[in-house]
């Protein structure tokens, strides 16, 4: 059993208990998304004791050497004076500059920030409520001198956050954001190489932005998007992804269907990974985005590895929940 020491409280750790658990069970609230080290929301510094090297993976070094860790992967192995990041470091400031639905349960949210930023699209960051509140939404566009940025968020009948977004969220008001996260965007320097992008639902939110990016760098490779739901009610962008592959030769665009029910000729029916990876059955060489359902990313990613591609070449954004 180790200590951790908190705000000028201290908590004793149960046996194989992270950081963040011991404090959420003694009801000290703290920033959390995905309890599992992709949002990195969760972030804490140690003021003593160094963490044990598995809770920082994916810190760049220079944090490593500062103590930072991800207390959600942490189980100390020593006892810890643990502490927040300086709010003013880690945290921006935007304005909700538009907000509209793309379908009846997807809201497109635009965000200016305060402050000059650096991303790519694709990245993911983490918006903050004033509560406290932080959940991860992936960037649809690219680097803009008007500092925005874009978002399409999947409402959930009970979601904390995505239900609040829907009903309370309104043009005008602010929200904080984290600095853009993530490897999962376009590389430039590479133009003729094959894409596969495969997305379930708002997984089209990264993988849109990545193709917008794509094009403005003259891609001139092939481009493959599948975006793939259960009904007809879960896709969004059809018209517009439909005449961007008129417009570009090489953007291949096809929206899948795995209900049973809805056989539409408009679309491809059965699992979207299934498809692409039957239609682009040799991966040697290619790049492959993989983002949305958990699950979808977890079989595409090994199935694609089987078919040839790197796994360096594999960007993959399980969106948790
Ligand atoms: C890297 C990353 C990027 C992400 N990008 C996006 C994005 O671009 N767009 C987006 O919409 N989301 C994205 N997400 C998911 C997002 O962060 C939130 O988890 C999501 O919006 C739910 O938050 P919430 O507060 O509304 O729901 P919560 O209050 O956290 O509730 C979620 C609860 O909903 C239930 N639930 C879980 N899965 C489902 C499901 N499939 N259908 C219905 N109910 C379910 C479960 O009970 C779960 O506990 C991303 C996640 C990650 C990790």
């Amino acid at each position: 059993m180790t200590r951790i020491k908190f705000d000028d409280q201290t908590f004793t750790s149960q046996n194989d208990e992270t950081v963040l658990d011991t404090l959420l069970h003694n009801n000290v609230q703290v920033p959390y998304g995905c309890k599992q080290g992709v949002c990195f929301s969760c972030l804490m510094r140690s003021l003593d004791n160094a963490p044990p090297a598995s809770s920082q993976v994916g810190l760049k070094d220079t944090q490593q050497k500062q103590n930072y860790f991800l207390s959600c992967l942490c189980k100390p192995e020593n006892d810890m004076t643990v502490v927040l990041p300086n709010a003013e470091s880690v945290w921006l400031d935007a304005e909700v500059i538009e907000k509209r639905n793309l379908s009846a349960n997807v809201i497109f949210l635009k965000l200016k920030s305060k402050d000059p930023l650096a991303f790519f699209a694709g990245q993911f960051v983490n918006l903050r409520r004033d509560d406290g509140v932080t959940r991860s939404y992936s960037i649809a566009n690219i680097h803009n001198p008007n500092h925005e940025l874009e978002f399409h968020i999947r409402i959930l009948p009970d979601g904390q956050f995505s239900r609040w977004v829907a009903d309370e969220l309104q043009i005008g008001m602010l929200l904080t954001f984290s600095h853009a996260q993530g490897s999962c965007h376009y590389i430039e320097g590479k133009e003729e190489q094959p894409l596969l992008l495969i997305g379930t639902g708002t997984g089209l939110a990264p993988l849109y932005g990545i193709i917008r990016d794509a094009l403005s760098y003259k891609h001139h490779g092939e481009i493959h998007l599948y975006h793939g739901s259960r009904d007809e009610s879960g896709l969004y962008f059809v018209e517009k992804l439909r005449e961007l592959a008129k417009k570009y030769s090489n953007f291949h665009y096809t929206p899948c269907l795995s209900s049973s029910t809805d056989l539409s000729t408009d679309y491809a029916h059965g699992r979207v990974h299934e498809i692409a990876l039957k239609e682009c059955a040799k991966l040697d060489g290619w790049r492959v985005y993989l983002c949305g359902q958990p699950e979808m990313v977890k079989h595409a990613k090994k199935m694609a590895y089987l078919q040839g591609a790197a796994l360096n070449s594999i960007y993959a954004d399980p969106f948790t929940y």
